[in-house]
């Protein structure tokens, strides 16, 4: 019996060491991906990474990383944007104290690695006399069409940053301080900080370790900064914020009226109600408009000024939406201009 036992015991062993060792497998895949990644034709200059037009924060981000990850693997690679970076990833690459790319205008004759997108209308222009040598995605299959072998890596999950993470372990690469930043900040960017439908446990496992690395002490005021920083409106001019989501009326009951709404945190409410007020006779006189309105909308407070210019604006306001001070009449909740402004405006015009 004592025998038995310990022969037992050693097959267990010997069961256990064999299963230990076998557990390599996941390396010797991924070192198929290293080799098919070396079997590209990378040819003599330098690599672009880059995301989709319009460029938000997990399509820069993934460019900046990608570009970082293949340059550890020894390829000549860099990142490039395809156009100016928005306020949120701005803030992003200021607080990771990293340069944003630079602005490529035509990927003709270059050599390419897409993020973020496979759809040819959202790629830098000159795509179609580009040669396509990667994408990394987390979208829907686009129209991109390339003729000479790729390697595709997409992935159902929150965003192009969480593939590029398994990448940085499939590839063993060591995920250094700004680079995990990064990820992370284009994660949370494109999952509502881990809140979206979207969000896979793959998104969750790449959150807890990236928010490690990455220095954040209070991920949810970190959040909360790139949120004003995408609502500052920082660099753009008073009469470009007025306009950014300006929409013309035409003949309400013989009246032509513009309505702009614009979004506002407490800290630059009054600033940005000052601003638009300011613009408004220009405005007025621009598209030829009876009188004009601002939506000025607090998201962070969830309340709304009605700003209005224009000869009768001021009692038409007061009789739709009640009495005015400092030429602002303040509404509970966040107004919307078609289901809550629009009717009611309407209504007050069809009464005179
Ligand atoms: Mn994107
Ligand atoms: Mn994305």
């Amino acid at each position: 019996m004592k025998l038995k036992l310990k022969l037992k015991l050693l097959l267990s062993f010997f069961l256990f060491f064999f299963l230990a060792c076998s557990k390599e497998t996941p390396d010797r895949i991924n070192d198929y991906d290293l080799q098919a990644l070396a079997s590209l034709d990378w040819g003599e200059e330098t690599t672009f990474v880059i995301g989709h037009k319009n460029p938000d924060t997990d399509a820069t981000c993934s460019a900046i990383c990608y570009a970082y990850l293949m340059r550890q693997l020894g390829y000549n690679v860099e990142a490039r944007v395809p156009g100016e970076v928005n306020n949120e990833t701005a803030f992003v690459l200021d607080w990771f104290n990293t340069e944003t790319p630079e602005i490529m205008n035509d990927a003709s004759g270059k050599r390419i690695i897409l993020t973020d997108h496979s759809e040819a209308v959202q790629a830098v222009n000159g795509i179609e006399e580009a040669r396509i040598l990667q994408i990394i995605d987390h979208h829907g299959l686009g129209s991109i069409v390339e003729a000479n072998p790729l390697f595709i890596k997409t992935m159902p999950v929150g965003s192009t940053c969480t593939v590029i993470y398994y990448s940085f372990k499939d590839y063993q690469v060591e995920l250094i301080p700004p680079y995990a930043g990064l990820l992370l900040s284009a994660l949370i960017s494109d999952t509502n900080n881990i809140t979206s439908s979207t969000t896979t446990d793959l998104d969750r496992t790449a959150y807890q370790e990236l928010l490690a690395l990455s220095g954040i002490s209070d991920i949810d005021l970190y959040y909360q900064n790139m949120q004003a920083a995408a609502s500052s409106y920082f660099g753009m001019n008073d009469v470009e914020i007025f306009l950014s989501d300006y929409k013309d009326y035409s003949d309400i009951s013989g009246y032509n009226i513009g309505v702009t709404c614009v979004n506002s945190r407490t800290d630059n409410h009054n600033d940005i109600c000052t601003r638009m007020l300011a613009v408004m006779p220009q405005i007025l006189t621009d598209n030829g408009r009876d009188m004009v309105f601002a939506i000025v909308i607090n998201v962070q407070d969830e309340y709304t000024d009605i700003l209005y210019y224009g000869e009768g604006a001021k009692a038409a306001a007061e009789s739709a939406f009640g009495q005015s001070s400092n030429n602002r009449i303040r509404v509970q909740g966040m107004m919307s201009r078609k289901k809550d402004f629009i009717p009611k405006i309407t209504e007050v015009f069809q009464q005179k």
